[in-house]
């Protein structure tokens, strides 16, 4: 049996109730079957959302909740203990104890933070606690937040290598069309190529939460290329993680992890960091970068956009296609003629042609 862990996202629609409080009775579901799949031997990592709709349920008395996204941040100081109370209480009755982990996108960017961060939930693993992770909205910073909770657990489902990833929200899964609106509508149950099926996720939301079936597939196609099998399923069907887990027809829809795994820092240079501009470069360089050089001024034909050391960059071939993203050594104001070096190496992930990554920002 494997010992990778999982990682159970729980979204805003699913963790809060209609008035927008924590609901109790689906963390104490989630919490028993995550118990279960303790004692079969899987560790469980959770990532919640949910903090800013319970936090706006307690101070915002019924007012429609705010667009004012500082605001927003701020009354997830409110909502974040209340929603960590309950998933206190609802794994006490097991007698397991939770642990509480905020993260935000510098933490996968920077190497310290990142092997930090891994380094506390791998402890907190050890002493038999379950990990609850969140985004720390509260002091986030709001250009660069994930805003969405699908992506940082897919980046999570990266960093702590784990064999799946399943996303619970408020519908069964991916289907063939809006099941709200079309009767016909099926659901899809394994995808094998998630870019076949990215432009049927258009942009379809639920009421509450940021994510939808777009930001899902997103963060599914980041777990694949993590090497990761991501689900998309029901919070509230009764016994969906175990029924995820043992492949149970109808849980979910399915999409199967590529065998080729990047590192979490490539995840999110590739589908994280949002680009600030644009280098075309030509064929010779397109090779060199495939065969992992550095990318160097002299194959650089054109660019676009303004950035600061350290922002992300798309590259593409002389045709426009996308063959690779990284990260720049200098600011776009600030180039060294001497240099040669635009972007190092290990700041570079190239994708194969026709496959690049879809981009969240
Ligand atoms: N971190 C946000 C929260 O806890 C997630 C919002 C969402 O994905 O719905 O409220």
């Amino acid at each position: 049996m494997t010992t990778k862990p999982i990682v159970v996202k729980v979204g805003t629609s699913s963790v809060t109730t209609a008035q927008g409080s924590v609901d109790h009775e689906v963390l104490r579901a989630i919490a028993e079957q995550i118990v279960t799949v303790r004692s079969r031997g899987r560790d469980v990592i959770v990532v919640t959302s949910g903090a800013i709709t319970a936090g706006w349920a307690e101070v915002g008395g019924g007012r429609p909740r705010p667009h004012d996204s500082a605001q927003l941040q701020a009354v997830s100081a409110v909502g974040q203990p209340l929603l960590m109370a309950t998933w206190r209480d609802a794994f006490a009755a097991a007698g397991v104890v939770v642990g509480q982990v905020l993260l935000s996108p510098h933490d996968f960017a920077d190497r310290r933070q990142y092997l930090a961060a891994r380094r506390t939930i791998e402890h907190l693993r050890a002493l038999s606690v379950v990990p609850i992770v969140n985004e720390n909205d509260a002091v986030a910073d709001e250009e660069i937040r994930f805003g969405d909770n699908d992506r940082l657990a897919a980046l999570v489902a990266n960093v702590v290598g784990a064999s799946d990833v399943i996303l619970l929200t408020d519908t069964e899964g991916f289907f063939t069309a809006d099941p709200r609106l079309d009767p016909q509508a099926t659901l899809i149950e394994e995808i094998r190529h998630v870019d076949e099926y990215m432009a049927m996720a258009g942009s379809s939301r639920s009421g509450v939460g940021s994510g939808g079936m777009a930001s899902k597939m997103s963060a599914a196609k980041m777990a694949s290329w993590s090497g990761v099998t991501a689900t998309i399923a029901a919070a509230r069907r009764p016994q969906v993680i175990l029924d995820v887990l043992e492949g149970v027809s109808g849980s979910g829809t399915v999409v199967r992890a590529r065998p080729e795994r990047l590192s979490a820092r490539e995840s999110w240079i590739a589908f994280a960091a949002p680009s600030r501009g644009r280098l075309v470069i030509n064929d010779g360089a397109v090779l060199a970068i495939q065969r992992r050089a550095s990318l160097l001024s002299v194959g650089v034909v054109s660019r676009e956009g303004e950035w600061i050391d350290g922002d992300a960059l798309d590259i593409s071939d002389e045709s426009g296609r996308v063959v690779a993203k990284g990260l720049a050594r200098a600011s776009s104001a600030d180039r060294d003629a001497s240099d040669p070096i635009v972007i190092r190496a290990d700041d570079l992930v190239t994708f194969p042609v026709g496959d690049a990554p879809v981009r969240l920002d």
